[in-house]
């Protein structure tokens, strides 16, 4: 099997591994007791949060611990809202190109709260411009909900701009840089946000947890109550191991960033050419410069992206036709209506995202066998 599919997860880098098992073994500790192993945990637990504080850039008390991307965002989303329901500011703006984490969140809030939602329309790259963010934006928004690089088609979103647009209004500005750690500059100070959403799987790291950046005085209510744990945040004994490995892969990502782009960009890039130059009917979606570089994303006329990705799994590769949460959906996802396909494109989206792992060998048998399957998935959707 050829993994093409690294923005659905990626594999646990061996160092992070290696970081790891001492927690589930000799230094197992609740982070919370007040013994000795329990201090061995904490402090293990206390360094984690300084290495990512270090890379995004920000003190460690910034830095909450989650379980994942998802609920990352849910935090964020949900923290900010309620809080600010005090200050009469209830509005959120997102756009329909964020991850479901995101829009079903900000919907989930509507029918609860009765919070006021806005979409910030994206452009046909599923861009969200300076224009538009401006043309959003009030003195009654509370929250807006940009992410830094789009999962599905790649593009990224001008996210320091965006930010600066909105604290002119006195809004938190959030942003799900879930994608976007494997790759991007995380710095919350260049950023400028006051909230970011991380989940470890994406950077080499293990599934199951995530963190979210909460700027200092930013206004969140808190979101699972109990043991105060997180800052009283997210209460819950913390997955030491995995928030260990977590901070281990996100430090790696940081110190290999050029090496790993200087991998895949250059395999991306010869993707990106023979598809577009070599298969009729075929666009790309996202952004041509602005976007992750190891992402490549596709629409195919009258091709049913479900076939194509069972086609190329019976051939070897795994891929994906987008967000890797939404099999079985008959419907173009949310993100390709967003940019403005018609039905007959959206339905033949296909995502390839590469890694550490991927080869000019891999790419080239890739590309030597998509031309056919595509041929072929446009003949049963004739039939
Ligand atoms: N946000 C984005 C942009 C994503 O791509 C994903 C996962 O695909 C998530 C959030 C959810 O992250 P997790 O799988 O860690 O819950």
């Amino acid at each position: 099997m050829i993994y093409m599919d690294y923005a659905a997860t990626t594999p646990v880098h061996p160092r992070v591994i290696e970081a790891m098992v001492p927690y589930f073994r000799e230094a197992f500790g609740n982070p919370s007791s007040v013994h000795r192993l329990g201090q061995k945990a904490e402090a293990a637990l206390e360094r984690a949060r300084e290495t990512v504080a270090s890379v995004l850039n920000c003190r460690p008390d910034e830095v909450v611990f989650t379980s994942c991307g998802t609920e990352s965002d849910n935090l964020a989303l949900r923290g900010a809202m309620l809080a600010a329901r005090k200050n009469n500011r209830n509005w959120l703006l997102t756009t329909r190109a964020e991850h479901p984490a995101v829009t079903k969140t900000a919907q989930q809030l509507e029918k609860e709260f009765g919070t006021l939602l806005e979409w910030i329309p994206v452009d046909s790259n599923g861009m969200v411009t300076e224009d538009a963010m401006r043309g959003a934006v009030c003195n009654a928004t509370a929250l807006a909900s940009v992410m830094l690089a789009n999962n599905e088609v790649g593009t990224i979103n001008p996210v320091a701009d965006l930010a600066q647009i909105g604290h002119s209004h006195g809004i938190i500005f959030h942003t799900d840089a879930v994608q976007a750690a494997a790759y991007l500059d995380v710095d919350v100070q260049k950023l400028g946000v006051d909230l970011l959403s991380l989940g470890g799987h994406k950077f080499y790291g293990p599934k199951g947890v995530g963190a979210l950046y909460i700027k200092k005085g930013t206004e969140i209510a808190p979101h699972i109550t109990g043991g105060g744990q997180e800052f009283n945040f997210r209460a819950g004994t913390q997955n030491v191991p995995y928030i260990v490995g977590f901070a281990e892969a996100l430090r790696l990502a940081k110190e290999e960033r050029e090496e790993r782009t200087a991998h895949v960009k250059p395999l991306r890039d010869q993707i990106i050419g023979r598809v577009l130059e070599e298969i009729p009917d075929s666009r790309l979606t996202g952004h041509p410069e602005q976007r992750l570089p190891q992402h490549a994303s596709f629409v195919f006329k009258d091709v049913d992206g479900n076939l194509l990705l069972q086609m190329l799994d019976a051939a070897g590769f795994a891929c994906s036709s987008g967000s890797a949460c939404k099999t079985g959906n008959p419907e173009p996802s949310e993100v390709m209506s967003a940019i403005g396909l018609s039905r007959e494109w959206g339905l033949g989206s296909l995502r390839i995202t590469l890694g550490m792992d991927s080869t000019a060998e891999h790419v080239d048998s890739f590309l030597r066998t998509l031309p056919n399957l595509i041929a072929n998935a446009r003949k049963l959707n004739h039939r």
